[in-house]
């Protein structure tokens, strides 16, 4: 393509795109002078789909009509009600459906993978984060580190810019990797930093992480539905994101979580469990012990909350129709 400036190019542009209907799948926030915003707010709260009201409304009937039987009997039976959303959130993210799950909270999540892949032992104690990383990632790592007993301004290093610079360096976390490499126990950045919007290279930051016998996470609060995570490929051993930034799913609305295939039945791996992450043939047999799930679906702990849930789905089910591809095309395009 050949760009131009000007605004019978940009016109062209809309004429041509075949996304552009999508627009009229929102309710967008009108001005006070009842002209329609442009709405470029979704790296904090994405836009409510017009769809999300009737899949709401669907399930509200069913718990009506129903009661408890709508675990089995609604039109969407909640007993497995996850399951509908894993397919998509898969594709979004670039994961196989058993790596992923949406469950939780994004910070709730992120200590949850922490409680798996942080395991501090002997010298190999330390995590890695970027810097300006989102204050709940920073909070959240920190703490784990003070919960294992040690110092968080010792056991914190921070991956920075150079002087005058504003992002990060990969040769620079290579570096670090080189000096410090056998005290470091993990490596966890924003896969999108939230504050400059650097994209970083997942697939290098694993393998060097992992060369240097770290595990890697990311938290894809600004990639999920952003950009092409290829989380599977990555290698990373685990993801977090929420879905009411890109992804559109309303306001304190479910996260979701990844976890590599290697680890889908890594028995060595400590976990904190509930019953919804049991063997899903015999929960009900309401059993004294616990067999965890193949993959991520593992990780969960409780009967999810369905009515968050439907509102992911409306969301996933437009970003399906879409094409994440088209969608990221797009995205490079403007
Ligand atoms: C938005 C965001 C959060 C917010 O966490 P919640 O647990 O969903 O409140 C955390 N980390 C990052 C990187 C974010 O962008």
């Amino acid at each position: 393509m050949i760009f131009k400036t000007g605004r019978d190019f940009a016109l062209e542009l809309d004429r041509e795109d075949s996304l552009s209907r999508f627009r009229e799948s929102f309710f967008i926030p009108k001005h006070t002078d009842g002209t329609e915003s442009i709405y470029l707010c979704g790296n904090s709260l994405g836009l409510q789909p017009r769809q999300t009201k009737a899949y709401l409304n669907q399930e509200l009937d069913d718990w009506a009509r129903l009661g408890v039987e709508g675990h089995f009997h609604a039109a969407n039976p909640w007993m497995p009600y996850h399951e509908i959303l894993t397919e998509t959130t898969a594709h979004v993210v670039g994961a196989k459906a058993h790596e992923v799950v949406i469950m939780n909270t994004l910070t709730t999540n992120l200590h949850l993978m922490m409680v798996s892949f942080y395991q501090p032992k002997g010298k190999r104690t330390k995590i890695i984060i970027e810097a300006d990383a989102f204050p709940s990632d920073r909070y959240a790592v920190a703490s784990q580190v003070q919960f294992h007993g040690y110092d968080d301004k010792e056991h914190l290093i921070e991956w920075t810019p150079r002087a005058g610079e504003h992002t990060p360096r990969i040769e620079d976390l290579e570096k670090l990797l080189k000096e410090q490499g056998d005290s470091i126990a993990l490596i966890m950045v924003g896969a999108v930093n939230y504050y400059t919007g650097q994209f970083f290279d997942l697939k290098k930051i694993a393998s060097i992480g992992h060369a240097a016998g770290a595990m890697v996470g990311f938290d894809c609060a600004h990639g999920a539905g952003n950009v092409d995570l290829e989380l599977h490929d990555s290698g990373a051993d685990f993801a977090v994101w929420c879905t009411y930034k890109y992804m559109n799913s309303g306001p304190g609305s479910l996260g979701g979580c990844f976890v590599h295939e290697r680890h889908a039945n890594n028995s060595d791996l400590p976990r904190f469990t509930g019953w919804w992450g049991h063997n899903k043939d015999t929960r009900f047999k309401m059993r004294d012990d616990f067999e965890p799930i193949y993959g991520a679906e593992g990780w969960q702990l409780s009967n999810p909350p369905i009515l968050s849930m439907v509102a992911i789905r409306a969301s996933l089910d437009l970003f399906a129709q879409a094409g994440f591809k088209n969608l990221r095309e797009k995205s490079i395009q403007l």
